[in-house]
């Protein structure tokens, strides 16, 4: 029964990001405790910047941290 309740938590998080609004700060990544929280490798945004972005969704665990500690408001995390 835990185990259920542990996917269905996972499958209910989403986390997106406004990318052209990021500027690559980089205190989404650190504030992560999954560490599943990376800056892209091949785009730049509108502003300029490498935009951040989750790697592995199916290990967010919905805890808000990144989206708590964005300072430009980017981050949407929906559970
Ligand atoms: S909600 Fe938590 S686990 Fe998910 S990406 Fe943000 S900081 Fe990481
Ligand atoms: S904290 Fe916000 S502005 Fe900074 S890298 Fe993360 S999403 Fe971009």
């Amino acid at each position: 029964m835990e185990t259920i309740v542990a996917i269905e938590e996972k499958i209910m998080s989403n986390v997106t990001f406004k990318t052209d609004e990021c500027k690559g700060c980089e205190l989404c990544v650190n504030a992560c405790p999954k560490g599943i929280i990376k800056l892209g490798e091949n785009i730049i945004n509108a502003r300029g910047f490498r935009p951040a972005g989750v790697t592995n969704m199916e290990d967010c665990i919905g805890c808000a941290f990144c989206a708590l500690m964005c300072p430009d408001v980017v981050i949407d995390v929906e559970k």
